[in-house]
């Protein structure tokens, strides 16, 4: 599985080594998408998640020992209609066909309900129709 948290940092608590456990003692991998300091030296981190339930779950009560608050936020695919060429592309990487062709129009339809998000599309659509956000 795959989730993305923030985490807010206290001014005791954003310049010690605490996240790198998360890779050597609970066999997670993350991704850092947005690391900031603010001046008043409060620090934000949006790190992607990858790992096994279990080891998630384990790992983020590890994090809550310490004064960060963490808050999950879901990454979404979306697709901006009016760019879609109907090229086709896309279908072929998508693992779960939610970037599929409807024979009858020729037309590549977006089911959102089985996209799960895993990004192989953003690159590969020539105008950039796909767009990756996150909700709360
Ligand atoms: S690759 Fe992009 S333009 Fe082509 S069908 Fe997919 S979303 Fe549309
Ligand atoms: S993000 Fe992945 S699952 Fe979602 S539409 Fe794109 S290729 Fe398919």
């Amino acid at each position: 599985m795959k989730k993305t948290v923030v985490l807010t940092f206290k001014e005791t608590t954003w310049d010690k080594p605490i996240v790198y456990k998360l890779i050597k003692d609970f066999d997670l991998v993350f991704n850092i998408l947005k690391a900031e300091i603010s001046p008043n030296k409060e620090g934000l981190l949006v790190l992607e998640i990858t790992g096994s339930e279990e080891a998630f779950n384990d790992g983020i009560n590890y994090l809550k020992r310490f004064d960060i608050a963490i808050t999950s936020i879901e990454k979404e695919v979306t697709r901006i209609e009016k760019k879609c060429l109907h090229c086709g592309l896309c279908t072929a990487t998508c693992p779960t066909k939610a970037l599929y062709v409807n024979r009858e129009t020729m037309e590549v339809i977006f089911d959102v309900s089985k996209c799960i998000a895993c990004d192989a599309c953003i690159k590969i659509c020539p105008p950039r129709a796909m767009k990756v956000g996150f909700r709360n």
